[in-house]
């Protein structure tokens, strides 16, 4: 006993948790364990992705914008135009689930850059705020930060010049206002001087100036909008199907009416079809089979409409858990859920991630199910624990690798009694069930070795905060790799927006990665062939 003390003491390949890594730039993480902390860039991918909403079990909402605000500030320091580039990236790419965090970090850019930085910004922000409910928000960050300098006005005045009228209409009628901002607050705040007439109507009728008539077809959303304010049902089913008029422009009364909800659906947005759906089974529209039913379930089946309408994969399960309970989050909506619809917001959730290869390598996924991973929300999905997105996300990787060890930890480990082919709410259901009380991330690798199974790349879905264990995870797997005789590579996948990781950033066979970045499973497929499985993939897709 005191031997096998004085040699942990001494020796550089047991350190437990508690302690730093010697000679390493190890630091303490929030649980009173040693991570090392990630890089700023990478912090800059966590915070787009994960956001900080309602902070981490550890850190406070407040604490936890702070650490990204002061990591976000070090990356335009550094490289101003590359920061404004992740962002842009993210966004644009719909890889993150929420858009808030970019453009609150665009109006940090556009605030605290250089010349260049903040006129990349400004450039940046036709395609980081894409709708009028997002150029709110940018509003009310940019407000926050800094009142209204030369270079937001241009920015924001830009913004409604570079669209064509029809667009420009679109976004006026449908994205009114949201957070004590309208387009008559920015328009009179930008002061964009309109090119031609449309331009110049469209934006009087926003500020509510008499003279807005549209004298051509360019503005007829604005019209028809106008008159469906007084116009009957039947008119205003007419208006819908005309105009392509939006749900938004659409009398209270009449967002009762199975029919107008059909001339609705016709060309509803993806993302509006996905938030409705409750709505629309309520009212019968949906219903076993029915034409609605038939559409929806098509349109949802569809890879490349679910990428170009950005619809990231938590939107997805959000939709279907709440689809599936038959009950809407906020009010007294009630329904029946469709089978085929749940079933195709299943499929969904899949295809709105890149498309992820099988690899055929031995997998060991390894899930944190650890008391702070079962407490909190992901992305501000009430009742979405880190844990149960976890297991989402791993479920991905399950359901294309046929070689995998499905294991979850805290204080212990075992393996996880769940299937690849078992339904996402079933796997989170019994995720929400399990508190693994304490955290050592070394287990996985621990655990692989005791039962010497083979073993290419293990995949851990954690906040790093561990501290339990008495050798660090990096020591783990270093001892798993000589003992096995196995390069076997680790992804860490950061679930929290925390600065922590288990990953050593000296070691090139361990990567980290950001959870629910919709990337992030095709990138695990690609680290375990080196490139490869894009490599192989890129003609399918
Ligand atoms: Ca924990």
């Amino acid at each position: 006993m005191a031997r096998s003390y004085l040699t942990r003491a001494v020796s550089k390949r047991t350190t437990p948790q508690s302690e730093a890594l010697p000679g390493s730039t190890q630091v303490a993480n929030s649980a009173g364990g040693f991570s090392w902390e990630v890089d700023k860039w990478k912090q800059l991918e966590r915070f787009l992705v994960l956001g900080a909403e309602d902070g981490t079990y550890y850190i406070k909402e407040r604490d936890l914008v702070k650490t990204n605000v002061k990591s976000l500030e070090a990356c335009i320091a550094e490289d101003g135009l590359r920061a404004v580039k992740v962002i842009t990236e993210i966004s644009d790419g719909g890889r993150a689930p929420k858009n808030d965090p970019a453009l609150f970090a665009l109006a940090v850019c556009m605030a605290k850059g250089n010349k260049e930085t903040k006129q990349a910004a400004s450039a940046a922000l036709l395609k980081v705020a894409r709708i009028g409910t997002h150029l709110f928000h940018f509003a009310q960050f940019a407000n926050a930060l800094r009142g209204w300098g030369p270079v937001l006005r241009n920015a924001v005045a830009d913004w409604y010049l570079a669209k064509e009228p029809n667009k420009l209409a679109y976004q006026l009628v449908k994205y009114q206002s949201r957070d004590g901002w309208s387009h008559k607050d920015l328009l009179r705040l930008a002061h964009p001087k309109p090119v031609g007439d449309l331009q110049r109507l469209a934006f009087n009728w926003a500020v509510g100036k008499e003279d807005w008539k549209p004298t051509g077809t360019g503005l007829a959303m604005i019209g028809a909008f106008e008159e469906a304010k007084t116009a009957d049902e039947k008119r205003t089913i007419e208006l819908i199907a005309e105009h392509n008029l939006p749900r938004e422009c659409v009398k209270t009364e009449y967002l009762k009416s199975v029919k107008v909800w059909e001339a609705l659906l016709e060309k509803m947005p993806l993302t509006a079809m996905i938030r409705n759906l409750g709505n629309m089974t309520a009212l019968g529209l949906l219903a076993p089979n029915s034409a609605g039913t038939i559409k929806v379930v098509k349109a949802l089946a569809d890879r490349a409409v679910l990428k170009k309408a950005r619809i990231h994969p938590l939107a997805v399960l959000t939709a279907q858990l709440t689809y599936k309970n038959g009950r809407g989050l906020k009010g007294s909506n009630t329904w029946t859920p469709v089978a085929s619809i749940d079933d195709a917001l299943e499929a969904a959730f899949y295809l709105a991630f890149d498309n992820v290869p099988s690899t055929e390598k031995r997998y060991f996924i390894g899930q944190d199910v650890s008391g702070s991973m079962t407490m909190g929300n992901v992305g501000g999905v009430p009742n979405l624990t880190p844990a149960m997105a976890s297991a989402a996300l791993a479920m991905v990787t399950y359901k294309s690798e046929p070689f995998l060890y499905y294991y979850g930890f805290g204080t212990g480990g075992g393996e996880l009694d769940i299937s690849r082919h078992q339904k996402l709410a079933s796997v989170l259901g019994k995720i929400s069930n399990i508190n693994g009380g304490g955290t050592d991330c070394a287990l996985p690798m621990i655990d692989a070795l005791k039962m010497k199974m083979p073993i290419d790349q293990f995949v851990i879905y954690t906040d790093s905060e561990t501290w339990a264990g008495d050798i660090h995870p990096s020591q783990a797997l270093n001892k798993y790799r000589e003992k096995m005789g196995i390069p076997a590579r680790l992804v860490v996948v950061g679930m929290e927006g925390n600065g922590f990781t288990i990953a050593d950033p000296n070691d090139a066979g361990m990567l980290d990665v950001v959870g629910f970045d919709t990337t992030v499973p095709a990138v695990i497929a690609d680290f375990a062939t080196d490139g490869g499985a894009k490599a192989a993939t890129a003609t399918e897709d």
